[in-house]
């Protein structure tokens, strides 16, 4: 738990949030601003504030956040038509709350990155 980050208030509980998957290590949960129709946040329990900052000790969780989002793509019905993973870092790279979460995006034709 990292005082004032908005992700582990989220979960913490302390923050609702629209929750579809939760575990020991994970909790994901729908974005409040989809950019697509389906748009659902998988974020660590462990504070871990850029990809920058996670460290060996965390390959596990981190491979845990890409199975649980593969794993959400399944139950809400877009696997097969396709998705996107996308973990962004820092300014140029997008992120703005300053905890990793793993972006799971689908439901419509995804266009080109960048
Ligand atoms: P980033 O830009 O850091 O990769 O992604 C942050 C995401 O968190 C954004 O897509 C944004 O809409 C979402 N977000 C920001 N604040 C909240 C919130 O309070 N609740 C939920 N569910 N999502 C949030
Ligand atoms: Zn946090």
């Amino acid at each position: 738990m990292s005082a004032d980050c908005l992700f582990c208030k989220i979960a913490n509980k302390e923050i609702p949030a629209e929750i579809v998957y939760e575990d020991d290590l994970v909790i994901s949960f729908r974005d409040i601003n989809p950019q697509a129709p389906t748009h659902v946040l998988t974020v660590p329990k462990k504070h871990v504030t850029t990809p920058n900052d996670a460290e060996v000790e965390d390959q596990s969780l981190l491979g845990h956040m890409m199975l649980t989002g593969t794993k959400l793509a399944a139950e809400l019905g877009i696997d097969e038509s396709g998705y996107r993973l996308i973990m962004n870092c820092n300014k140029e790279g997008g992120q703005t709350v300053f905890h990793i979460h793993l972006h799971l995006m689908g439901g419509r034709q995804l266009t080109v990155l960048g």
